[in-house]
């Protein structure tokens, strides 16, 4: 072999923030903070400030490869510890604050985090957390003196004062790339949640990849607003592809209501929304309640929609209302997360508008990076053309090779293939359609009938809110589909009309042999639908079939 003479400069996450710095310093990132208003600043200021980051946190003792926590917001003091933090060694542990207060005493105690920094609006729950994790050497309150609360939080550190106190010069260290930058758990519906180690190399990749074109296609003519939050895998990695490509960021904060969501989107002029479906059906519940008139008012052009399958309807409500159109993506925290992405061919454009909601119903095609198989229940190799349903399996530089502290063992196969639990199909131009979790699929007299497709069918009528399809216990059948609908405000809708409206929509022998209405559907941490807990809740229903 001859080797190559090119540089070997390491892919670290301090060089993005840097190039951002040298060559789109003046481009903005805007915050709604905890403390009330808007809050403006550069990626030049976010660069200054994560130096300040990196030598505050040298001051207090914090040395490269310990786990740094975080329970916050999306906005611009986050993404100063997204870069301060990792860009000095350490590891930048974001922690979901939405996870149970066990959960997150767990998570904190498994990291050995030694510095917690968190929002205001998480003082009760630190306060509570702060007895039960004795190894976190000190709480970082992410505000300034004036707001500083009065709390029982023991040898509380103020933000402001920490940077105050630092000098914005530092030399960022080069080390290998493969050293750990970020670490995110797993939400863990079932068992405890697992880590996920994100190495420097991974993240830029991953970011190189959200760029591109055919990915997320994020650039300097963009305005992004992260909804998704940056203590879910990294905020899709929107944080390190923004300073890469110089594209504007808008942070939330804690207000993902429709309205606020709305007025951000509007008064910032944003070009591309990126979350899960659960905070797009609010902003679309809020545009119809109110009467708003978003193709007037917004310059919204795109929305990607991943964690969860963006339904048909939802797509086409984006398309009318807004004329923005849907990105559809698919990964996993495991995957940094982007596996999948769905942008069109040069084929479709000759496409209706109803054929291109069909291939948007899929997740994507593979970006370069992700390698993707689906094989049966042997593991045998499945043929990609659109109709053989398998467990899907993956590898590429920014998948998971194993969880933090070899939880759960070995998790690839001889051919270093992650089992993303997922089951799906693959068509003949590659798109990805996930039909279902494995652990969801509803087995019918011996065939899948896909709970997720069934779902995206049933809120597509106009009266539902939200659905969720379970599978059943049936003698004959084994199981059998159980709709559990959420009805609009004010809607009347019936068993029978639900399940009229879904004939000719999905094939026959999977309509649901019953309907039950509820005032509302339980949740994951990440939004999901919290299928194991509708299954309990449901144990002792008994279809009417059955
Ligand atoms: P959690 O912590 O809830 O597991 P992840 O974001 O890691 O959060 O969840 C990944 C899973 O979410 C995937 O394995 C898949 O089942 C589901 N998912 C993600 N994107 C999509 C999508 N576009 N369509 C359907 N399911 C999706």
């Amino acid at each position: 072999m001859l080797r190559g003479l090119m540089q070997e400069r390491p892919l670290l996450v301090s060089s993005l923030i840097e190039h951002a710095a040298r060559c789109h310093p003046q481009a903005e990132i805007v915050s709604r903070t905890s403390e009330g208003p808007l809050h403006r600043c550069t990626y030049a200021d976010i660069c200054r400030r994560s130096r300040q980051v990196a030598n505050a946190l040298t001051a207090l003792g914090v040395v490269p490869g310990e786990r740094i926590a975080t329970l916050a917001w999306n906005g611009y003091r986050h993404m100063e510890l997204y870069y301060g933090v990792s860009g000095m060694g350490a590891v930048l542990h974001t922690i979901n604050p939405r996870l149970f207060p066990e959960q997150i005493e767990y998570i904190v105690r498994h990291a050995e985090d030694q510095f917690l920094f968190f929002d205001l609006g998480f003082i009760p729950l630190v306060e509570k957390l702060a007895q039960a994790v004795p190894g976190v050497r000190g709480f970082v309150v992410m505000t300034d003196r004036a707001h500083l609360p009065v709390c029982d939080i023991p040898g509380l550190l103020c933000y402001e004062d920490l940077l105050g106190a630092a000098s914005d010069a530092y030399d960022w260290p080069q080390f290998d790339e493969h050293t750990a930058s970020s670490l995110c758990y797993t939400s863990g519906t079932t068992g405890n949640p697992k880590g996920v180690l994100y190495s420097h190399r991974s993240s830029v990749l991953h970011a190189w990849a959200a760029c591109a074109v055919d990915g997320l296609a994020i650039g300097v003519a963009e305005t992004l607003l992260l909804v998704v939050p940056m203590f879910h895998v990294n905020a899709w990695g929107m944080p390190y592809a923004g300073a890469m490509s110089g594209a504007r960021l808008v942070m939330p904060g804690p207000a993902l209501d429709g309205k606020s969501v709305y007025e951000l989107l509007r008064d910032e002029q944003v070009t591309l929304a990126l979350g899960v479906p659960t905070v797009w059906r609010m902003l679309l519940q809020h545009v119809d309640g109110a009467g708003l008139k978003p193709r007037d008012e917004l310059c919204l052009r795109r929305v990607v929609i991943g964690g969860s399958s963006a339904p048909r309807a939802m797509t086409e409500a984006f398309a009318n209302t807004f004329g923005a159109f849907v990105v559809h993506a698919w990964g996993m925290t495991e995957m940094s997360p982007v596996g999948t992405v769905c942008n069109l061919l040069p084929k479709h454009e000759d496409y209706t508008f109803e054929q291109r909601l069909d291939i948007q119903e899929k997740q994507g095609r593979a970006v370069y990076g992700v390698e993707m198989k689906i094989v049966d229940d042997q593991g045998e190799r499945l043929p990609q053309d659109g109709q053989a349903a398998g467990h899907l399996l993956v590898r590429g530089p920014w998948i998971t090779s194993g969880y933090y502290r070899d939880e759960g063992g070995g998790i690839v196969d001889a051919d270093g293939f992650f089992d993303t639990g997922d089951v799906a199909t693959i068509d003949l131009d590659g798109y990805l359609q996930i039909t279902d979790r494995s652990k969801d699929v509803i087995k019918s007299g011996g065939e899948w009938i896909s709970s997720i497709a069934l779902e995206n069918a049933a809120v597509a009528h106009p009266a539902v809110a939200e659905a969720a399809v379970i599978g059943a216990a049936h003698d004959k059948w084994q199981e059998r589909p159980l709709l559990v609908v959420v009805r609009k405000p004010g809607e009347a809708l019936t068993r029978e009309t639900m399940l009229e409206f879904l004939q000719g929509r999905v094939a026959n022998w999977w309509i649901p042999d019953d309907v039950a209405f509820v005032d509302e559907l339980p949740h994951t941490a990440t939004g999901k639908l919290h299928k194991l807990r509708l299954r309990e809740m449901f144990k002792d229903y008994r279809l009417p079939s059955a």
